[in-house]
């Protein structure tokens, strides 16, 4: 892992820099090229803006680790609100959520409940609610709450990332129940003993599921798969895999966030391909946002620019 990666990856775990850096205007300057705002109004206001672009949306609320059962209510009360303001204006998006961000941490029967209740209100309006895949200690609590979800909700998904050693194995053992599974390359400071550290690994891995994913949807047309990723490379190889096991240009979804890849984006809707992009809101924006510029250190000059910026 590189070092600038490295040490971001470290600052997002920082508690002081969480209390400090959100409150400097330079840094609130910087995180708007990444999220609309922090308010519902404003992911709504960008989901308008996207579906006029023939791209449908997916919107998070930022925050994870919460540390009271009445905090996870109060998160999935704002989801079940944005769930019925996208209802009301008939925007197609769907929401992705952070296990621990609705109470896994604190106990995973609690989880269980607040996740099944929003699934059941987003099933009603035809939306899914896919799970994200934090870092790799949570793993298996999350598989475990996606399979208890999936026993009565179809419409739930989840995340899986392709820098794990044992995501081949996770994925093996999903395929079979016709699942909603997004492919990501992972964003968490991870061990080499349980992730690939280089990106050429984590690439080829990446290709390798991105097949079985594929296949997986050619003999069953009930799977759904999305590819969350704004390597461009790891996009053509994809398109050119579907396209060879003669799949329908929307078999598969690419999913970007935000304000990334916005060229791409517009080629690949152009050329007939599902795209649907990532729209994070609210206040506790910083590790995520941390995670953001590791993926690309290069971002941090957009922050120093900004200080700079009146
Ligand atoms: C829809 C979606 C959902 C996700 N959900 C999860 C999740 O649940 N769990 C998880 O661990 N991770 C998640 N991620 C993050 C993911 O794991 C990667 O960290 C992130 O997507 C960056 O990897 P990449 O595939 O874009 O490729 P990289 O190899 O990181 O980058 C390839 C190229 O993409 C562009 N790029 C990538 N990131 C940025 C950036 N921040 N700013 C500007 N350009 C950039 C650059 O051109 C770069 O050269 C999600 C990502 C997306 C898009």
């Amino acid at each position: 892992m590189g070092m600038a990666r490295a040490l971001l990856l470290r600052g997002s775990e920082s508690r002081f820099l969480s209390q400090t850096l959100p409150h400097r205007p330079f840094v609130r300057r910087a995180v708007r090229r990444f999220m609309p705002g922090e308010e519902l109004s404003d992911a709504l206001e960008a989901a308008r803006r996207l579906d006029q672009l023939d791209r449908p949306s997916i919107f998070t609320v930022l925050g994870e680790n919460v540390e009271s059962a009445d905090e996870t209510r109060a998160v999935a009360a704002a989801y079940s609100e944005a769930l019925n303001a996208i209802q009301e204006r008939k925007l197609d998006t769907d929401l992705s959520v952070k296990p621990t961000h609705l109470g896994l941490d604190l106990d995973p029967a609690l989880a269980l409940e607040n996740l099944a209740r929003l699934a059941t209100l987003a099933g009603g309006m035809e939306r899914l609610v896919a799970l994200d895949m934090e870092a790799s200690g949570y793993v298996d609590a999350t598989l475990e709450l996606y399979r208890a979800l999936r026993s009565s909700h179809a419409n739930v998904g989840i995340c899986l990332q392709a820098y794990l050693r044992r995501t081949e194995e996770d994925l093996d053992g999903l395929l079979a129940s016709g699942p909603m599974i997004r492919l990501v390359k992972g964003a968490y400071n991870e061990a080499e003993s349980v992730a690939f550290p280089r990106k050429a690994e984590v690439d080829a891995n990446y290709l390798r599921l991105a097949r079985r994913m594929l296949e997986a949807r050619r003999e069953d047309p009930g799977v759904r798969v999305a590819f969350g990723t704004h390597d461009a490379r790891m996009i053509a190889e994809i398109v050119q895999l579907s396209d060879e096991l003669g799949l329908p240009p929307d078999a598969c979804e690419f999913q970007m966030l935000y304000g990334i890849g916005r060229d791409l984006q517009a080629k690949l809707v152009t050329s007939g391909r599902a795209v649907r992009v990532l729209v994070s809101y609210g206040s506790h924006w910083f590790p995520w946002y941390m995670r953001r510029l590791a993926e690309r250190p290069a971002n941090v000059g957009f922050v120093l620019r900004s200080m700079v910026r009146r």
